[in-house]
């Protein structure tokens, strides 16, 4: 594996990797590159966790790491009823 932080960010499988180089080219913001023929996420702070990169890797080598997103709703409903069973609340 890649030594990029384990964050909810593309992770690539270098193993897998075979350095094509389609994911660095239909990445929209230049957050891939190659580098000694395996793609890499040398620029994180630029990725939008579009998933480009991930649907268009032929050999399956990158994952992105799957978001839960909480719209605020949800999430005062999630927190009211994570209250509400909380033993230890007063
Ligand atoms: S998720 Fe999108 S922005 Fe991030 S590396 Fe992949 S193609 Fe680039
Ligand atoms: S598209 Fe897949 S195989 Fe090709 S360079 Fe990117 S990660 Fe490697």
């Amino acid at each position: 594996m890649s030594d990029e932080p384990d964050t909810i960010l593309p992770r690539i499988d270098e193993t897998a990797c075979t350095g094509c180089g389609e994911c660095v080219v239909a990445c929209p913001t230049q957050a891939l590159s190659q580098v000694d023929n395996k793609a890499r996420l040398t620029h994180p702070d630029l990725c939008t966790y579009c998933t480009i990169c991930e649907g268009i890797c032929p050999v399956e080598a990158i994952e992105l790491p799957f978001l839960v997103v909480f719209s605020e709703s949800n999430l005062a409903e999630w927190a009211g009823s994570t209250l509400m069973s909380d033993p230890h609340r007063p």
